[in-house]
């Protein structure tokens, strides 16, 4: 592989899921960048999802992954694909003493569930061509655990064992499955964070900042490509530190 070449995803088909903003929306654009073809997949944010599909000629389609008939239909629409991202997620925290039926079902549907729903549907034909390349966000959370945030904690930390055990699954297919988990990221999602938290976490974060979305993308682009041919059921960090 030549230095020109490095990170090339040329003639790739991928699907990034929850592409409207935030970490998926540099994603998707990372990828784009890099030379894949990039469905973007968003449940409201129609507006933004379709700006980032334009400015890197990509398509930007509608579906609930939490729904497992949506996001079925989602990775079929989608063509045959060589690259998963499933980056789509959110938050409704509480202490698990005031935490509602609603808020752990929401939670672990939209971050955990969503992914059996997607991986299941690309495993067989991705498995058929023996080539494919799956990425799932986690999140630090998922391995340290975070106050009000069971429900968070516990979809998250079910993201590592499934894709763990989906690497088990599809390696002899030369299918890979990897895990990102992000530390605190510049996103709508953290813009909630109280500020003492904040501070609290930066104080135990070495590289003493935020993270970018941007950042994060690097490392999903790097698991998507040949670079990383050799490289599944991994969990790789992109925290400033914070999880070591
Ligand atoms: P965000 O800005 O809130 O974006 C979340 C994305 O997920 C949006 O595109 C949203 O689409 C989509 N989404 C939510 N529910 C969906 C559903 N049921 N079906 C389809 N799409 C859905 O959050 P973010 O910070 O970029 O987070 C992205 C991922 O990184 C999440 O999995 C999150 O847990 C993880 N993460 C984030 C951080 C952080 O610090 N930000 C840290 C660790 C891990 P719509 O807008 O169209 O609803």
């Amino acid at each position: 592989m030549s230095a020109g070449s490095f990170a090339s995803l040329d003639g790739k088909l991928a699907l990034v899921t929850g592409g409207s903003r935030g970490i998926g929306r540099a994603i998707a654009l990372e990828l784009g960048r890099a030379g894949a073809q990039v469905v973007l997949s968003y449940r409201s944010g129609r507006e933004e999802a379709e700006a980032v599909a334009a400015e890197i000629g990509g398509r930007a389609v509608e579906a609930d992954v939490s729904d497992s008939a949506s996001a079925k239909a989602l990775v079929d629409e989608t063509g045959e694909l060589d690259i998963l991202v499933n980056n789509a997620g959110l938050t409704r925290d509480g202490v698990l003493a005031r935490m509602s039926d609603d808020d752990w079902h929401e939670v672990l549907e939209t971050n955990l569930s969503s992914i059996f729903y997607t991986c299941r549907a690309a495993a067989r034909p991705m498995m058929k061509r023996r080539a494919g390349a799956i990425v799932n966000v986690s999140s630090i959370v998922g391995l340290r655990g975070n106050w009000g945030q069971t429900n968070y904690a516990a979809s998250k930390a079910g993201i590592i064992g499934f894709t763990k055990s989906l690497a088990r699954e599809l390696g002899s297919r030369n299918v890979r499955a990897n895990v990102v988990a992000p530390g605190y990221v510049r996103t709508r999602l953290t813009d909630v964070i109280p500020e003492d938290a904040t501070k609290t976490m930066l104080a135990a974060t070495p590289l003493g900042r935020l993270g970018e979305p941007e950042e994060v993308a690097g490392a999903v682009r790097f698991l998507c490509a040949e670079e990383a041919a050799f490289v599944t059921g991994a969990v790789l960090l992109v925290d400033g530190g914070l999880g070591m």
